[in-house]
């Protein structure tokens, strides 16, 4: 044991220098830079090859490897494993900051942007739709024309005032009923339930009587994709019924 204390001896005191060097260190999450000191634990150790303090000669033990020196938590934001020497660390925070910075931009140009429902329907932006959306989910007596003729608009609506589900709404003297097509189906494991419902509107005038129907298209294009693609490929012969083509 005695050639063992020895050497550990001589590693505390190699590294003794190391811990008691007061660094400048920063967090790459939050930016913070601080002054503080390398520590026996943590999660990630400090780079190898920073101030190797072991020069090793061929035949001897490596008394140190850097297994054992350890950024500190930061001291902002406590988060442990995101501190390094503060310049990388500023410049990691700084590339991010501006990522984010960029991303906030991108997408508040988005929603400036019209939205377009359809040829009849724009609302100013993203958030003048979204209070639109809004207002007559409270108000659906000022709901337009060209608003009740659209299903994709007026489903936004429903979910708005109802959530989910089928209600029937009273707008001026028309009544308006929202259905759902049931586009939905077992996947072939019978474990999971695929596909959509995909709602459309019985519109009622209570002047005239007349019904329309709104989103009718919608449906129909629901319908046509599921006979295009196969709702089941275990039905269809053509496809083998669903089993891998084996040679
Ligand atoms: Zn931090």
């Amino acid at each position: 044991m005695r050639g063992f204390e020895k050497l550990q001896e001589l590693k505390d005191n190699m590294m003794k220098p190391i811990y008691e060097k007061r660094r400048h260190l920063g967090c790459e999450l939050c930016g913070h830079t601080f002054y503080d000191y390398y520590k026996k634990t943590g999660l990630y150790g400090v780079p190898n090859g920073e101030e190797s303090p072991h020069p090793t000669r061929k035949g001897m033990i490596i008394v140190h490897t850097y297994d054992d020196v350890f950024y500190p938590r930061c001291s902002k934001c406590w988060c442990d494993g995101t501190v390094r020497d503060a310049k990388t660390a500023t410049a990691i925070y700084e590339k991010q900051a501006e990522k984010d910075r960029k991303k906030a931009e991108r997408k508040a140009k988005k929603d400036a942007e019209p939205v377009k429902i359809s040829r009849k329907l724009t609302y100013a932006n993203k958030q003048a739709y979204y209070d639109r959306i809004d207002y007559l989910a409270a108000n659906p007596n000022e709901m337009t024309k060209y608003e009740i003729m659209s299903s994709y608009f007026m489903d936004k609506v429903f979910w708005k005032r109802f959530g989910a589900g089928c209600y029937e709404l009273e707008c001026r003297h028309f009544t308006i009923k929202k259905h759902l097509w049931d586009g939905t189906y077992m996947s072939n494991s019978g474990k999971t339930r695929m596909g959509r419902f995909t709602p459309y509107f019985e519109v009622t005038n209570n002047q005239t009587g007349k019904v329309r129907e709104v989103g009718t298209e919608s449906v129909k294009r629901a319908i046509e994709r599921e006979t295009r693609f196969g709702k089941n490929r275990r039905n269809d012969p053509e496809r083998n019924w669903g089993l891998p083509k084996n040679g």
